[in-house]
């Protein structure tokens, strides 16, 4: 292929300022030299997460940041809610569970963001849980829920509120300190553009507090190791260096285009996107959509898979089916990281080809001059 573009909810597109410090010759990470680079990294993370406080470096994918604020914040037998309504709604439960904590699930239908009446429900009849589990935007259906809300139920009880911003972190609105967010994750093959490999703890102070208490079991995952060390600008175990370095280079690269910017970048993106679905006459699947991807539906008839195979191996362009029991029924397009407006184009435009392609009804255009739209104002 000989260009390609990657529209997929992570892994996103890496550019090419960060990939070359991929390749460079490796350094010792007990050095000052590492040090420096390493303090540089966890000050520029504080203004992404948009917190004064210490955020953590972890050498994971997302879901062990989720594995270290969960048994971080509540012991086994405690009660915790976790809003569902996708895969990785979900998976805070799964989680969850997998200590022996009582999960008390706020199911909604997916495609749909969580009522905060819901939570605050949920809270009333179970004053004593321990944490709220959310999601800033769920990847499997493109909803974003609304945790400025849910943060505000969660501060007037005892109970500590956890967000998943693996893939919203960067591209959605999340006021982690203004709002009173006591934990956020992330990772870094999302918003920051970054290969996978990397994971991210912004940890509040209720949180260190409630650490004092919690016996759940934990070794590389003890978020207190990642504390004492963060002091010295280092890490209790080998950090995966050169993703540490490329992430300077990365947090270069967002402080140079500013967070506000950022954010209406993604927005703008989305609008788009949904605009050049709509163009192109399909339906949007979530009801209050992220701008992190947009989820449409597939039409009646058509083979969705075969298109994304399609659209991946002949056109270079790879955008993502549904997950679990969305297969089939969804295309994700995402908008995340390092997209520009042209790349929303060329998704269009190789969607449409591959209606035609396959003798389905399209109007060529229809969905490019939808986003054009969107992208000329
Ligand atoms: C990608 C993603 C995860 C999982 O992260 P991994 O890096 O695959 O472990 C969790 N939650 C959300 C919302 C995600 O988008």
């Amino acid at each position: 292929m000989i260009r390609s573009y990657l529209l997929t909810p992570g892994p996103t597109p890496v550019p090419d300022v960060i990939l070359s410090e991929l390749g460079k010759p490796l350094i010792h990470h007990r050095t000052p030299q590492y040090r420096q680079i390493f303090r540089e990294v966890s000050e520029g993370l504080k203004s992404v997460f948009q917190t004064r406080n210490d955020v953590l470096t972890l050498t994971s994918s997302g879901t062990g940041a989720m594995e270290a604020a969960v048994v971080a914040v509540a012991n086994s037998q405690d009660e915790v809610i976790v809003i569902r309504g996708g895969k990785f709604g979900e998976r805070w439960g799964e989680i969850a569970q997998v200590y022996g904590m009582k999960v008390i699930a706020i199911d909604v239908p997916w495609g749909e963001g969580v009522s905060p009446e819901q939570v605050q429900l949920a809270l009333k009849q179970h004053p004593k849980t321990a944490a709220v589990f959310a999601t800033l935007c769920e990847t499997s259906t493109g909803v974003t829920h609304d945790i400025k809300a849910i943060a505000a139920l969660t501060r007037q009880s005892q109970a500590l509120l956890v967000v998943d911003a693996i893939s919203g972190l960067g591209a959605e609105e999340l006021r982690q300190d203004e709002w009173g967010v006591d934990v956020v994750v992330s990772g870094s093959q999302k918003g920051l553009m970054l290969p996978p490999g990397l994971s991210f703890v912004s940890v509040g102070e209720r949180v260190w507090k409630r650490m004092e208490q919690t016996k759940t079991p934990r070794f590389y995952f003890d978020l207190l190791a990642y504390k004492k060390s963060l002091a010295d600008d280092d890490v209790p175990y080998t950090p995966a260096i050169p993703l540490v370095i490329a992430l300077r280079q990365a947090l270069r690269l967002i402080q140079e285009e500013g967070m506000e910017k950022i954010l209406q970048r993604h927005q703008k993106l989305a609008a788009a996107t949904r605009a050049g679905a709509k163009g192109l006459g399909l339906e949007l699947f979530s009801k209050t959509p992220c701008n992190v991807l947009t989820a449409v539906k597939i039409p009646q008839g058509v083979n969705g898979e075969k298109i994304v195979s399609y659209l991946r191996d002949e056109k270079g362009v790879t955008i993502a089916g549904g997950q679990a029991e969305m297969k089939g029924k969804i295309w994700r397009i995402a908008h995340l990281g390092a997209i520009a407006p042209l790349d929303i184009l060329v998704a269009f435009s190789a969607l449409e080809l591959a209606f035609k392609k396959f003798g389905y009804p399209v109007k060529l255009g229809s969905g490019v001059a939808a986003a054009e739209e969107v992208f000329s104002c």
